[in-house]
């Protein structure tokens, strides 16, 4: 018998309404003898809801109180969700992380699934439960609740069709499968049958957020196929997401992404000297922070030089006061920083056999008048950071430029 992972989004299960609706998919998938476990997010809004009442209390909440203020959204939408299915006369029950366990590792607030008993979940499918698991959230060694990084509930959905082994894991959300740029900004984005692991993690991790990136890199490890589809017309075939020699490319890029989650640091004036580049970069390893795309100008007189990098946007007040107290231990004449900014990326793995791609990209964005302040590049991806105003011009040129349109 086939057995399937269903994941529903937080805009598919905003409401009352919206819940009914999943209930109703998922009464026809059981329709065909499936095994059915489904994995459901959090009501569109409540995870953010949750979050602000904890700056409420406090601006130094635990972070173990918030995994378990956080993880009560999934919960919520799990027993709506199960009680709804129970009520069309369907065999179904919620099973909390504590309860299967999922056991996870690493850092509250952003924990790492390594184990799940499926022994448990296994014994309800077998006799034609439905079952119902919150995203999102786990359980530690020591026995606290966790949470998996937001947007998890991904990750929560190809974690548990790995541990099934699942024949299908189904991502069920509020667009139609994985576009070519974000459809929400882009009218002429368009719908992607299939695409690779590799050039999804890419998306994903430069802004698509249609999937969550770890989420994409433990399918890729395991071997999890998954299909993005919409549940407000779930009959429509989605998107794909497999290895990469069930692709042919017939495309140079395949998706463009864009994100405004950066900000910029430049060191002005640098002495240049063995040693400084690390410098700069020790305390901001020490304090965890992670620095994206870098560039450092050679300098002509091999005296002073300007170092640029960025970091994550909520990383700035941080890297600002410690790049600051650098002054006493590197030369340099002034920092700049900048939050404004956006990084745009074309992704896909045609471009390693085509030569130009970077010379059509810099050239696109010059030609309306948009101005590149860092490029980074790998074998499948080239990201330019520029005026975060120019966002939306930026990426509907590249998606007209390299026939995505
Ligand atoms: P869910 O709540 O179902 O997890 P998300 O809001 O996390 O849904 O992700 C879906 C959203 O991702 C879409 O509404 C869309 O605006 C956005 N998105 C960004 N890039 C893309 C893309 N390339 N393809 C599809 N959707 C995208
Ligand atoms: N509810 C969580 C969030 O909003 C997890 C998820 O929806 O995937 O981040
Ligand atoms: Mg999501």
């Amino acid at each position: 018998m086939t057995t399937i992972v269903m994941k529903f989004g937080g805009t598919s299960v905003a409401n009352i309404d919206r819940i009914k609706n999943v209930a109703n998919i998922i009464e026809k998938r059981k329709l065909e003898k499936t095994r059915i476990a489904v994995v459901v997010s959090a009501m569109a809004g409540v995870t953010n809801d949750l979050v602000e009442k904890s700056k409420q209390i406090s601006s130094n909440f635990s972070k173990e109180e918030y995994d378990v203020l956080l993880s009560s959204g999934e919960q919520v939408t799990a027993s709506l969700l199960s009680a709804a299915l129970q009520d069309k006369g369907i065999k179904s029950r919620s099973m909390m992380s504590w309860q299967i366990p999922i056991v996870t590792e690493g850092q509250h607030k952003n924990s790492r699934i390594i184990s799940i008993n499926s022994k448990a979940i296994n014994d309800y499918l077998d006799k034609d439960f439905v079952i119902i698991v919150p995203g999102f959230q786990g359980i530690s060694q020591d026995m606290r609740t966790t949470t998996i990084g937001r947007g998890g509930s991904d990750a929560s959905a190809v974690a548990l069709a790995k541990s099934l082994d699942a024949d299908r894991c189904e991502i069920y959300t509020d667009v139609e499968g994985v576009y070519s740029t974000n459809p929400a900004i882009c009218d002429k984005a368009k719908k992607i049958e299939k695409i690779s692991y590799d050039e999804m993690l890419e998306m994903a991790s430069l802004g698509a957020k249609v999937m969550q990136s770890t989420s994409v890199q433990k399918a890729m490890i395991n071997d999890v196929e998954i299909y993005v589809k919409s549940t407000f017309a779930p009959e429509k075939e989605g998107t794909a997401i497999l290895p990469e020699d069930k692709i042919s490319y017939d495309k140079v890029v395949t998706g463009v992404a864009y994100s405004k989650d950066d900000a910029k640091f430049t060191l002005q004036g640098v002495k240049d000297r063995p040693g400084v580049a690390s410098a700069i970069f020790k305390p901001l390893y020490d304090n965890g922070i992670s620095v994206d795309m870098i560039v450092q100008n050679i300098s002509a007189d091999n005296q002073k030089t300007d170092v640029t990098f960025t970091t994550k946007r909520e990383d700035y007040d941080k890297t600002k006061k410690l790049i600051s107290g650098l002054k006493d231990k590197i030369d340099f004449e002034a920092l700049l920083t900048d939050k404004d900014v956006a990084k745009i990326s074309i992704v896909g793995a045609g471009m390693i056999t085509h030569p130009g791609v970077a010379f059509k990209m810099f050239n696109a964005l010059a030609s309306k008048d948009i101005n590149i302040q860092v490029i980074s590049t790998s074998e499948i991806k080239i990201s330019v950071l520029i005026d975060e105003k120019n966002t939306e011009q930026a990426v509907k040129t590249l998606h007209s430029v390299f026939d995505l349109d």
